[in-house]
């Protein structure tokens, strides 16, 4: 089968014919349709998280149909649409897992990570960690949910009750969360790299009541902030940018440096926290919350040889919304 291969860190990825992958007990044998690429997938490619499996088929964010099913396979059957996420094994039994908090999994797994993923024509998974995907939406509109919008969800919700909230980093997750937030009534404020005055359109454009730089103060203190952009010195401005009691949310897997900052802008009961993977309740409780507040995903399409261009897009904030790899 055609896949893109990271074979080093810090290198293109490789075309090549690699074997299919053969479907274990309990795994289903998945022919992709679509694959999102994700900001962690850059973050590998370049090297920032330590020791994937090497060689990597990337990707996790895959929707596909079910083409083949190992023994013992009950979830789903042949013809299935599902959608695999990051989360691709836990162990079930650490401390955990055993009190609801599978993304901390002590031996957790993740899709196009330690796991082989989606830039490729079919994929292996864990049947137990694949969803249904709502009718809803077709494979290339699904296609960022299943991280972009289901980690941005889980950020979201550490946010709190809070009506004003603030966004950093106006790309794939934070498109899909702005959208949930005006669903729930909240009113978003969108901050984008300084005279980044598309990213505030589009911002602006998915209902958000303020757009403007991260050097810019809100037009009002916030109740909450998420930080989806990887810049370690948003967190200072985040917190400055927030009101007594307020949260900033870390929404990503790898930031800069948080440069020092005073104790002064953390005092008065804010809160600074971050987000790490998933649950597959997450995952479920966002897919139905998806379909039901009528997300539509912004996408850019690529075929899947053209995964180091759209990577590079990534990189270079030349993207609105999500990059989706099509087969
Ligand atoms: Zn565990
Ligand atoms: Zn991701």
């Amino acid at each position: 089968m055609h896949a893109q291969l990271l074979t080093r860190a810090q290198a293109p990825l490789a075309a090549r014919e690699i074997a299919a992958p053969r479907p274990e007990t309990g795994q289903v044998l998945i022919a992709v349709k679509a694959c999102a690429v994700c900001r962690t997938d850059l973050h590998i490619v370049d090297g920032e998280l330590a020791r994937p499996k090497l060689p990597l088929v990337p990707g996790h964010e895959i929707v596909g149909r079910v083409v083949e099913t190992g023994a013992g396979v009950d979830r789903f059957q042949i013809g299935d649409r599902v959608g695999v996420p990051w989360l691709g094994w836990t162990c079930g039994v650490c401390e955990y897992c055993a009190s609801g908090r599978e993304n901390l999994c002590d031996r957790a797994r993740f899709t196009g990570y330690q796991i082989d993923g989606g830039y490729a024509e079919l994929t292996v998974a864990d049947q137990r960690y694949c969803f249904a995907i709502p009718v809803d939406f077709d494979d290339v509109a699904a296609a960022p949910l299943l991280c972009a919008g289901l980690i941005g969800h889980r950020t979201f919700r550490m946010a709190g009750e809070g009506e004003r909230i603030g966004i950093y980093g106006f790309g794939a997750a934070a498109h899909i969360v702005a959208q949930i937030a005006r669903y729930e009534g909240r009113r978003i404020f969108a901050f984008t790299s300084p005279g980044d005055a598309a990213a505030q359109d589009f911002a602006r454009g998915l209902g958000a009541v303020w757009a403007g730089g991260s050097d810019e103060m809100a037009p009002e203190p916030l109740d909450a902030a998420l930080i989806f952009a990887p810049v370690g010195a948003l967190v200072p401005a985040a917190l400055k940018a927030v009101k007594k009691g307020g949260t900033v949310v870390c929404g990503g897997i790898h930031m800069s440096d948080i440069p020092s900052f005073p104790y002064a802008i953390l005092w008065e009961e804010r809160v600074l926290r971050s987000v790490a993977n998933l649950t597959r309740r997450d995952a479920e409780e966002f897919l139905a919350l998806a379909a039901k507040a009528g997300i539509a995903t912004t996408t850019r399409t690529y075929p899947l040889a053209e995964a180091n261009r759209a990577l590079a897009d990534l990189r270079s904030g030349n993207l609105e919304g999500a990059a989706v790899l099509v087969l």
